[in-house]
């Protein structure tokens, strides 16, 4: 699941009513590293902590308390950390020579994989928490404020931390995240998400769809499911029936006022027919979907146990085509796998003309201690790797252009979510994905509009405002959290 680069916004804070205490007030700076559920995971790390009396600092300089939430994904993604450490403990001595204190956690998927190591060669850090238990945090925090030595919580508990969060405190947005699964499965012989995350569950429909109804309530016009593989959601539904992922589309389909629905990631092997069913039948489900391959080639895909091959990829694409034909698709994949040979990739190549990608994300095979293929003993040289991802990567690019080049002269619904780089200029997403800027006043952010796309860019559109501004809008997005790729 690839990184989003958005920044995520916390509340402002409430002021006490009269007659009421006021809170003490610490401030929070949480930087937020990898994929979509960590975003999440970030925001919903602040709604626990809000009745601690935090609320968001700009930067971690201002920070109480700063929380690494990290990826382990690939080992750059890991080491990031680790430099930023560095930097965080220059700033805890500079605060504690001032006579002040700062605090400092490590969370997500580094601090699963890594625990004790993270104290060890970072001393400076206060408490290291995992994936699954956030829910615990204000208890966690408390905790190690009080202790001389690291805390450390990175079991993973018998309770769904779904069930042990608060409510949101604050809006997300015009586009929101929402988790409806964790944890995997599937154990892709390169994958950490397994052992960092854990098994696969879900939430039940219901919380779902309460959760959906609150974003929407708040300013929500699009949400975007998650799950480290989400379309393996089987969570419980009414009278005991369990739910796909297909099934509960369908459902949140019937919210007022929600006009836009995603999810990510998939893995090919889920897609049923029901999901299928909702990619034709819903008019809200946009035409855009992550589905990551990984490899063209049977061998690499078997050695990597996704358990389907190339053709079997390409007919469920061809489905998903017939079902709704302007959809646009994107990858993920792996290049230098263990044993990949100049075969191999040129079956990667052949698949990629083949399927023809809206957009994708490419990456070096990285192998992560503990995984099946990191133990390969036929691992592809540095060299060769950066070779072929070169060649994967150009490719891929021309398809992009290509893809985004086909919408100049188009009217795309575009629904504006930030402020763009320029003055006067938002910020949007196109149905398929493509950050779309235009020239239009602060206050249509949070609104769904018609663009005229009259440029192209490798990773962008630019169009102007196509209709009428009478729909009503949704409050502005503040952005104080950092996310980091
Ligand atoms: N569940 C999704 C699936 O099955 O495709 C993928 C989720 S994974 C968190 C995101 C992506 O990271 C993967 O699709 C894969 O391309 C990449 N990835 C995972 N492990 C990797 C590794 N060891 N080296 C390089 N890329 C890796
Ligand atoms: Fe990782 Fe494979 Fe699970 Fe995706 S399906 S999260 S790649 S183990």
């Amino acid at each position: 699941m690839p990184p989003r680069d958005r920044p995520v916004e916390n509340a402002a804070r409430r002021a006490p009513a009269r007659g009421e205490a006021p809170e003490v007030s610490k401030k929070l700076f949480i930087k937020t590293y990898g994929c979509q559920m960590n975003v999440y995971d970030s925001l919903r790390m602040a709604d626990v902590l809000a009745p601690l009396g935090y609320r968001s600092a700009a930067t971690p300089e201002e920070a109480d308390l700063v929380v690494l939430n990290t990826c382990h994904i690939r080992e750059k993604a890991s080491e990031k950390v680790f430099s930023e450490l560095g930097r965080l403990r220059q700033l805890k001595a500079a605060r504690a020579e001032n006579g002040g204190r700062m605090m400092i956690a490590v969370a997500g998927c580094v601090a699963q994989a890594e625990g004790e190591e993270i104290l060890r060669r970072a001393p400076q850090v206060d408490l290291v928490f995992g994936p699954q238990t956030y829910h615990r945090l204000a208890a966690l925090v408390t905790e190690a404020a009080r202790s001389e030595a690291g805390v450390i919580d990175t079991s993973f508990p018998s309770e769904s931390k779904f069930d042990h969060l608060p409510e949101e405190a604050r809006p997300q947005g015009a586009a929101a995240y929402l988790s409806v699964q964790e944890g995997c499965d599937k154990f892709c012989t390169f994958c950490i998400v397994p052992y960092t995350r854990g098994a696969e569950d879900s939430r039940p429909a219901a919380a779902v769809l309460a959760e959906a109804r609150r974003l929407v309530a708040s300013g929500a016009r699009e949400i975007t499911l998650l799950g480290q593989n989400v379309n393996a959601y089987h969570g419980e539904g009414p009278g005991g029936a369990t739910w796909g992922l297909g099934r509960l589309l369908f459902a949140l389909a019937e919210i007022e006022g929600l006009a836009r629905l995603r999810y990510t990631t998939s893995h090919p092997r889920d897609m049923d027919d029901e999901l299928i069913a909702a990619h034709r039948d819903l008019a809200q489900l946009m035409p855009y979907l992550h589905l990551p391959v990984q490899s063209g080639s049977d061998k690499v895909l078997a050695a990597m146990n996704r358990r389907h091959g190339a053709e079997a990829y390409l007919r469920l694409v061809a489905r998903l085509r017939a079902a709704r034909p302007d959809l646009a698709l994107s990858s993920d994949f792996i290049v230098g796998f263990p044993g990949e040979s100049d075969q191999d990739f040129a079956a990667t190549l052949r698949l990629v003309t083949e399927v023809g990608y809206a957009q994708a994300y490419s990456f070096k095979y990285s192998p992560r201690p503990g995984t099946p293929a990191a133990e390969a003993p036929d691992q592809v040289p540095e060299a060769v790797k950066a070779e072929r991802l070169a060649m994967l990567q150009g490719l891929l690019a021309e398809q992009q252009i290509a893809f985004n080049q086909g919408c100049v002269g188009r009217e795309l619904e575009v629904l504006f979510e930030a402020e763009g780089r320029r003055e006067g200029q938002l910020l949007g997403r196109s149905p398929f994905m493509q950050a779309v800027h235009v020239a239009a006043p602060a206050r249509l952010k949070g609104r769904l509009l018609p663009v005229r796309i009259e440029c192209a860019h490798p990773n962008s559109l630019a169009g102007r405002l196509a209709g009428s501004l009478d729909e009503p809008g949704a409050g502005p997005l503040a952005s104080v959290m950092e996310v980091a790729s």
